[in-house]
């Protein structure tokens, strides 16, 4: 006797993006599907199992997510359906509840996604940067060279559809093209300018050398353009801020030079953390531990690092606040808040270098030595009003970031972007959208942006679908070229990237960066 499962609904009514695994199913076969579908056809795919076959259907994401690391968005739902035994496809045997997994997996980014949606578009993109990817570049940290990876999807893209996308770095918007310019030239403008405005530490003393914002102390060991070289000839650091960048420039300050000399990190700034004194860093916020805005992997890497005693001070008082609270809070934040409590003792107690994260203070004003350099921080508690002095030989303040309006954008009363509903901006010549850091509070990790900016590109998709494809806006690109504006496009940034590469793979690291991206391409090609 012959019999056939069909599982419903799914199996009913396949889409072409539906991949169903099941026992026998060939795991490396099916990775390749997975793959093709979502490099070539698909900006979302389900992978659908049912029973015993659900363990292999996690494998196969895992493994996709392993591969595509940071590209892909993996949300996953467990149900129970009605899957019904037949005999020759027609005679029913039995129904019964079998237990099944659908996991979306989807692709992020905007230009993914309108390239996939809008099969006749193209796309040209923008960036004052010299090079492409923004924070990925000069923001996020050499040390996570997992995250910086996610470049790899956007270049694949690029070379994948040479044809219909363009990028023109060295152009800024609002300078060498203006915004109703933009609006002119294209049927769609797309805001994502991002807001790399550091949030001014306004104290008393704040003008003192050595002390520095977060951004620029991040920009410096990126290898871009920073005013400051920080002085590390001083044993103690404050670190003002409860968030992740706090936790870069602690773990960067307080890593091993030998951890770090691997990766991307110019040299110039490696010199200067060989010979660093810093070992006693104290973080502090003005809010508790629960405002505190650390993500669980960075806090996690910070009160992991080797040969370093990290801990959190948190009072007892406090302590038994969150504990009768835990319950309360969402997943996430139970786990960091948990492990925030059990950090108030050190993983590791005899560490070479030291690091406190403190709560319920701020700084209110900064002595300096005669040379006008950072000798003492006023420390003031923000629950009993006392202050406290602190002599510290730096001071590192990241306190967020300011959204910043490029010239011509429509803005509300306290200048921010007018925004007509969650992403789109007023205009009567184009679509306008924004997305990312620029769109709403400069906040969130790479993954929280890419989703948003699929989201955004699906509301573009849908507001163009009788895009025609030929209304005879052909874009800006002749206005650069009267204007001589000197922008590098994807071919340059390849060049400098294998130059970088070579450069790294001499000095034993993944890439030495080049930090005159401009004239080194107009003198070397
Ligand atoms: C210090 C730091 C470390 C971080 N580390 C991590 C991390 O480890 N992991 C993680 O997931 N997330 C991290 N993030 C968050 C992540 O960088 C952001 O979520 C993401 O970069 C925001 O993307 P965006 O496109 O909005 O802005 P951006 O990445 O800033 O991109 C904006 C782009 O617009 C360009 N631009 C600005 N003005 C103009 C103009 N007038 N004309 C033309 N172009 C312009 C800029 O040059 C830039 O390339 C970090 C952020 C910071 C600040």
């Amino acid at each position: 006797m012959s019999v056939k499962r069909v599982c419903l609904p799914f199996e009913k009514d396949p889409k072409p993006y539906d991949v169903f695994i099941t026992r026998k199913t060939n795991f490396a076969a099916q990775i390749k599907k997975c793959r093709k579908l979502l490099d070539t056809k698909f900006d979302t795919i389900r992978i659908q199992a049912t029973g015993v076959a659900i363990p292999r259907a996690f494998r196969l994401a895992t493994v996709l997510n392993d591969n595509m690391k940071n590209t892909i968005n993996i949300d996953v739902k467990t149900t129970t359906l009605l899957a019904r035994d037949v005999i020759n496809e027609d005679a029913l045997l039995q129904e019964r509840c079998v237990s099944a997994v659908v996991i979306r997996i989807s692709r992020l980014y905007t230009c993914a996604g309108l390239i996939s949606r809008l099969p006749r578009s193209k796309i040209d993109i923008f960036d004052r940067s010299a090079i492409p990817y923004g924070l990925i570049q000069y923001g996020v940290a050499p040390d996570h060279y997992d995250v910086k990876r996610c470049t790899n999807q956007f270049e694949k893209l690029i070379v994948d559809n040479s044809d219909r996308i363009s990028l023109f770095c060295n152009v800024q918007i609002g300078q060498d093209l203006t915004f109703d310019e933009l609006c002119r030239d294209y049927d769609a403008v797309i805001l994502a300018y991002g807001a790399n405005k550091a949030r001014r530490l306004n104290i008393p003393g704040s003008d003192a050398r050595n002390c520095i914002s977060g951004s620029d102390f991040v920009t410096w060991y990126n290898g871009g353009f920073s005013p400051y070289t920080p002085l590390l000839d001083n044993k103690k650091a404050l670190i003002i801020g409860n968030g992740n960048v706090s936790i870069d420039c602690s773990r960067i300050l307080l890593s091993p030079v030998a951890r770090l000399a691997p990766t991307d990190i110019p040299e110039n700034a490696l010199k200067v953390l060989r010979s660093s004194q810093v070992d006693d860093i104290q973080i502090v916020g003005r809010r508790g531990p629960v405002d505190a805005s650390f993500t669980i992997k960075e806090l996690r890497e910070l009160l992991n690092l080797e040969n370093c005693t990290v801990s959190t001070s948190i009072s007892d008082n406090e302590t038994q606040r969150i504990s009768d609270s835990l319950e309360k809070f969402d997943r996430p934040k139970k786990r960091i808040m948990q492990l925030m409590l059990e950090r108030r003792i050190p993983k590791n107690p005899n560490g070479l270098k030291k690091c406190q994260i403190e709560f319920f203070q701020k700084p209110v004003s900064i002595d300096k030595d005669p040379s006008g350099r950072i000798q003492a921080v006023d420390l003031q508690n923000t629950l009993t009003g006392e202050i406290m002095k602190v002599p510290c030989g730096l001071l590192i303040y990241a306190i967020g970031f300011e959204n910043v309006l490029l010239p011509g954008l429509p803005k509300t009363k306290d200048d921010k972007l007018l925004l007509k509903d969650w992403c789109r901006v007023d205009s009567d010549v184009s679509k306008v959208y924004a997305t990312g850091w620029c769109a709403h509070n400069p906040a969130g990790v790479i993954a929280q942006t890419q989703s948003q900016a699929v989201a955004v590109a699906d509301e573009v998709a849908k507001d163009l679908r009788d895009y025609s494809g030929d209304r005879g806006r052909s874009g800006s690109r002749s206005k650069l070229e009267e204007r001589k504006v000197a922008f590098l496009t994807f071919s340059d940034w390849k060049y400098v990237d294998e130059c970088e590469r070579m450069m790294g793979r001499i000095l034993g690291k993944l890439r030495e960066k080049i930090q005159n991206v401009s004239e080194f391409v107009k003198l070397g090609r």
